[in-house]
């Protein structure tokens, strides 16, 4: 790896590594989790701990830093240029990225993390534990761990359950592969960002959790927007429908939380609300699903409605490229608008 000033001047700053904290990937989830686990930190290390930040866009890390400076003044928070500088700063790294191809760039290739920690001390690799909360491919995920694992360091794959509204209100929940000692190094920082941390088995593991949560979720979107729909041709009030079916067995959170329909729901405000911005993007749902049925090709597991859910999410994007970057549940204004009136 070719050292550069900031690099060099991020390894004269070794002894701060332990009292230290990354976060790479201040996206929508990853700045409200870098939020949390910040401030939480802060306050419980009486303003001992510095804070590291990094994204692909300089003026996402700006922006944070100076939001978070502003406040808790007097906090130590730096922007790293690279995944090698924020690895050499810190013994811990958090990594919240779009999908594989991120999380490879970010590990592997050149001003990534793994070539920066073997040009450390064996005492400092063995110091560094990586978290990665990423839903991506689950071989990916196996095969960055052990690359990090090889080098002596830990690393634990631990995507999240529960959204940005979760992130904000550090109400997430944890699935979290690796080995044991990965998972009891990780939970005190997971615990600062969510409510729940469930240890699922080795490397892999929480993905596969993700991806089979993720699958019921794209799924019943659709059938939410789909029902929502078929309810309001039918002459019904959206809040009325909405409120039977959140009382009925229809119930779940993509009625009760995500509900698709503008007014539907009196007590919450979901994406819909905003024209969809923020949430969970259709491009992004789109990619799990089809982790899934990679997965499910893999084993040879059957996925009729998977599959056709995938098809739908890929259609919105072909078909209404503007709703690839809102929410989800943005597939109910596709539907609404991809089939005639009558
Ligand atoms: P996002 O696209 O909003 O954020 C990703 C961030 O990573 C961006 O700020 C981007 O600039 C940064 N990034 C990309 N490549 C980078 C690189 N090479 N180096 C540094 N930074 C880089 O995505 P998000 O909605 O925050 O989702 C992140 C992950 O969490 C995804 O895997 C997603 O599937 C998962 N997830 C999202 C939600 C949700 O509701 N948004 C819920 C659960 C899980």
């Amino acid at each position: 790896m070719r050292p550069t000033p900031q690099l060099l001047r991020a390894v004269g700053g070794a002894v701060q590594r332990q009292k230290s904290i990354s976060f790479i990937g201040l996206g929508r989830m990853g700045s409200e989790m870098a939020y949390n686990l910040f401030s939480q930190t802060h306050v419980q290390t009486h303003g001992t701990t510095r804070f590291v930040v990094c994204d692909a866009r300089e003026t996402t890390s700006a922006a944070f830093a100076h939001n978070f400076t502003t406040q808790f003044p007097g906090a130590h928070i730096e922007i790293a240029h690279t995944p090698a500088e924020a690895v050499l700063a810190s013994t811990t790294v958090v990594t919240m990225l779009p999908s594989s191809p991120h999380v490879r760039n970010v590990y592997v290739e050149e001003d990534g993390i793994i070539p920066a920690l073997q040009s450390l001390t064996p005492e400092a690799i063995s110091s560094t534990l990586c978290i990665d909360s990423t839903t991506l491919d689950v071989e990916v995920a196996r095969g960055v761990a052990a690359d990090v694992e090889g080098t002596g360091a830990s690393m634990v794959d631990a995507p999240v359950s529960g959204g940005v509204s979760g992130a904000k209100a550090g109400t997430l929940s944890f699935l979290v592969g690796g080995r044991r000692n990965a998972y009891n190094l990780a939970y005190p920082f997971l615990t600062h960002m969510g409510q729940r941390v469930i240890y699922c088995g080795d490397s892999g593991a929480g993905l596969v959790a993700k991806i089979c949560n993720n699958l019921i979720l794209g799924v019943q979107q659709i059938a939410v927007a789909e029902a929502m729909l078929l309810g309001q041709k039918l002459g019904l009030d959206p809040k009325v429908l909405a409120s039977v079916i959140n009382s009925a067995t229809g119930a779940c959170w993509s009625s009760s939380v995500n509900n698709p329909v503008p007014g539907a729901l009196t007590d919450k405000s979901p994406p819909c609300e905003r024209d969809y911005d923020g949430g969970f993007a259709t491009s992004l749902m789109l990619k799990d699903m089809g982790l899934a049925t990679d997965l499910a090709g893999a084993v040879g597991s059957p996925l009729p409605m998977g599959q056709l859910a995938e098809k739908v999410y890929a259609d919105v994007v072909s078909e209404d490229p503007e709703l690839a970057n809102k929410d989800f549940s943005s597939v109910y204004r596709y539907l609404r608008s991809a089939y005639p009136k009558k």
